[in-house]
Parts: structure tokens; C-alpha cells; sequence
């Protein structure tokens, strides 16, 4: 299947990935909103928020508090907003939770330097 997620989850793309299980990957989005935004997909393809099945969606909500902390305590945002895309406003057909970490205020640094500052101490 051509889908760009999928290549990311078999390593056929590399990807800033700060989490997986047997379930989720959970890697840097490569255009972020903001510093520390992460996606969160499921291993299996689903297409949507209609095509997911429960048990991928509940791990992909138990990812997201653990993702949430790791921000949270690194990168010290002063909020989050979690979005998930669908039809129209859905640019990659894999299901993927957006996790977008809001400032007060920041200055937008480089992906692998956010990569970089995520992986120390941990
Ligand atoms: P959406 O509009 O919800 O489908 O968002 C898709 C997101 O995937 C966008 O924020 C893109 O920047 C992001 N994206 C696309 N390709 C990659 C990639 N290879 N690695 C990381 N993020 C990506």
C-alpha cells in the first residue's frame, strides 16, 4: 500500500520517533506547529476515526498520556491541543493524533534539535 505511514512504521522512511509499543509509533511530526509536536498512529492501517477499531484507538489514548508527560516535563509547554484529522482536513489517509504542545512564548527550534533535547535522560 502506498501510504507514507505505513513506510515509516517498516522503517522504509525514517521518522523522529520518541515512543513505540506493539501497538503505536509516536514520532515527530516533520512540520511542526510547534516545538515538540508528535503524532501518534496505529501499527495496522486504519484510514480514519470511522475505519479505527477500538482496541488501536484506546492504545492510542494510553500513548498520548505518555507522550503528554514526556513533553510536558522536557520541553515545559503551557498547554497541549490533541487533533485528529478527518475527510477534507485530513492530509495523510493513516489515523494519526496529532499532539500539539502551546507556548506562552517560544522560538520554533529544528526538528532534531527537539528530537536531540527529548532523548537526553531518558
Ligand atoms: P493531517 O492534516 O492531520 O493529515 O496531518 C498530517 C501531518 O503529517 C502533517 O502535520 C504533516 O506535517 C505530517 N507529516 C507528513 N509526512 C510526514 C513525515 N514523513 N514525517 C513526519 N510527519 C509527517
Amino acid at each position: 500500500m502506498d501510504c507514507i505511514f505505513c513506510k515509516i512504521i517498516n522503517g522504509d522512511i525514517p521518522s523522529y520517533t520518541i515512543y513505540e509499543n506493539e501497538y503505536v509509533k509516536c514520532f515527530l511530526d516533520i512540520n511542526p506547529l510547534s516545538n515538540g509536536h508528535t503524532l501518534i498512529i496505529p501499527k495496522k492501517h486504519f484510514k480514519d476515526a470511522f475505519d479505527i477499531d477500538e482496541k488501536y484507538l484506546f492504545e492510542i489514548h494510553k500513548a498520548s498520556k505518555i507522550i503528554l508527560n514526556m513533553l510536558n516535563e522536557k520541553l515545559k509547554p503551557n498547554g497541549f491541543q490533541l487533533v485528529q484529522n478527518n475527510g477534507i482536513v485530513q492530509e495523510v489517509k493513516h489515523y494519526h493524533l496529532h499532539i500539539i504542545p502551546k507556548y506562552n512564548k517560544s522560538s520554533k527550534k529544528d526538528v532534531k534539535k527537539i528530537f536531540e533535547e527529548l532523548q537526553k535522560n531518558c
